[in-house]
């Protein structure tokens, strides 16, 4: 068994521009990935302690040698994300929320409910910053007080941490890197918050996902939500598992270092 496998950045660099619109489209809603529907369900993980890990409940699904797609859902908690959740449920489903600070203080009970769900929930700042470009001081305030914001509404601190809009520099690594955070970037983006039409969000899914793929959406957006039962259910369909993002990896991230996508050549018995 290798480490976890990861792409660096620079071969997503491209998708880096349009990540998540602008700061004007933040809303609420998170989500992620887990079990595929044609899987046998994981058990969910237990409430887990302060400050520990997530990492815990991963590692189910060798996705080296079954075809995975991690879901993840950033820019939430919102209004929409409830409905989200009852969808992930009843397909079994467990995914990946990269929640906003802000939005975790004002719905704490949502990101109670994500991760006694057994999603998995990371940072995505606290005010949508672009962190790439953010003074060191900046970029302590926005990830400290989104840790702080998760921690007390669920009783975790996150290990992951998406930069909104993709955008990455090496002072953000270094600080990641200190303060336990894999950086979590993505190989799908069907640009949900710039196109609020599902069926135009569920096409661009179905048609981009690969084996090992990591599916950028937003909760936050009605319309997305609107195409997650039928994207989980043609990709199960096609014989994938959900997993979350440490599950993707083989449940064990490094800290700063950058996660696109796992590598098409470590998909073994696969064509
Ligand atoms: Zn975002």
């Amino acid at each position: 068994m290798d480490g976890p496998i990861l792409v660096r950045r620079a071969a997503a660099a491209v998708l880096a521009a349009t990540v998540c619109g602008a700061l004007s489209t933040l809303g609420p809603g998170p989500q992620r990935v887990g079990l595929a529907a044609a899987s046998a369900p994981a058990p969910v993980p237990k409430h887990r302690g302060s400050a520990g890990a997530q990492h815990g409940a991963v590692a189910r699904v060798d996705c080296r040698r079954v075809k995975c797609v991690a879901l993840t859902f950033d820019d939430g908690p919102a209004e929409s994300t409830g409905r989200l959740l009852d969808i992930l449920a009843a397909h079994h489903v467990r995914a990946t929320f990269f929640i906003v600070g802000e939005q975790a203080a004002k719905y704490p009970e949502l990101v109670r409910r994500e991760h006694e769900a057994g999603h998995q929930i990371a940072d995505h700042s606290y005010t949508h910053a672009d962190l790439g470009r953010a003074s060191r001081k900046k970029i302590l305030s926005e990830l400290t007080r989104t840790q702080e914001a998760i921690r007390r509404a669920s009783g975790i601190t996150p290990d992951m941490l998406r930069p909104p809009y993709g955008s990455v520099s090496k002072r953000l690594t270094a600080i990641t890197r200190r303060m336990g955070l894999a950086q979590v970037l993505w190989t799908v983006d069907p640009l949900d918050w710039e196109h609020r039409d599902t069926r135009y969000v569920e096409r661009r899914v179905l048609k981009a996902v690969r084996p090992g793929y990591i599916v950028l959406m937003h909760d936050i957006h009605p319309t997305t939500v609107d195409a997650v039962p039928s994207i989980i259910e043609k990709l199960a369909a096609r014989g994938y598992a959900f997993v979350t993002v440490p599950e993707l990896f083989g449940g064990s991230l490094t800290p700063g270092e950058e996660y696109v996508q796992l590598k098409s050549g470590d998909h073994q018995g696969l064509p």
